[in-house]
């Protein structure tokens, strides 16, 4: 069964349409790129899962309608986001911003720093004083302490150099791997993308124009509905 279904959703900031038609699924342990060129539609989309804009159409979580829940509940589900632009408590520890972000679970601040050692060795200094890709660690370590039955990362690689994006990538290949979580990938980078997503789902203005097997994607689609 899927764990997050999306059939038909709309969304609109006030008086502009966003979304005209997002289909998306994903399964337990599934791991689902989201693409599409800029613009188009998959941050909305991500902002309309998480219930921080309002939205029409299916919108269903293990099996329970998002919609009819109040979105405090439905962020109480199990759906961890990596916010597009990291956004830690900057004058707060490593540490205070985990706990701050801790809910039950297996996820616990020893999991995480063990999962994520960077963490445990600056866990007390405060997340302004991080570098980029610590940062964005720090973000992932903050969505995993609120025990997340799927991950969402929003361009968790964005404006880092190679070699830290190459750290993140493989911190979400160890999730993949060793956690099973099901995750949800926004991100530029074709090829890596490719690596570690069982399946794709493109957004062309605001509606969903083409998903199946990562293994299935041609360069010719590819390139016609992401550029790349
Ligand atoms: P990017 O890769 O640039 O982040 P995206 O695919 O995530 O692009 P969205 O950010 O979801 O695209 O934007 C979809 C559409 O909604 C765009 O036309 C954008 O201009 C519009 N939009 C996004 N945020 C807002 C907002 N806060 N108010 C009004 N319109 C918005």
């Amino acid at each position: 069964m899927s764990l997050l279904t999306l059939s038909g959703l709309t969304a609109r900031y006030g008086a502009s349409q966003a979304l005209f038609g997002v289909d998306l699924e994903v399964g337990a342990g599934e791991v689902v790129a989201l693409m599409g060129r800029n613009g188009m539609g998959k941050t909305t989309t991500v902002k309309s899962i998480c219930r921080m804009i309002p939205s029409e159409g299916r919108l269903a979580f293990d099996g329970r309608d998002l919609h009819a829940l109040p979105s405090h509940r439905a962020a109480r589900l199990g759906i961890g986001l990596v916010p597009e632009g990291r956004r830690c408590f900057a004058d707060l520890t490593v540490a205070e911003n985990l706990l701050a972000a801790a809910r039950p679970g297996a996820w616990d601040m020893d999991a995480v720093t063990a999962f994520l050692p960077r963490l445990g060795e600056r866990r007390h200094q405060r997340a302004a004083s991080l570098s980029g890709g610590e940062q964005q660690m720090l973000a992932i370590g903050r969505a995993l302490m609120t025990n997340p039955r799927l991950l969402i990362l929003d361009e968790a690689t964005e404006g880092l150099a190679p070699i830290i994006r190459q750290e993140i990538w493989s911190v979400i290949g160890r999730l993949k791997r060793e956690t099973g979580m099901a995750i949800l990938l926004i991100d530029k980078s074709l090829r890596e993308l490719r690596q570690v997503s069982d399946r794709a789902v493109i957004l062309v203005r605001g509606k969903t124009v083409w998903s199946g097997a990562m293994d299935t994607l041609t360069a010719d689609v590819s390139e016609r509905h992401v550029g790349v």
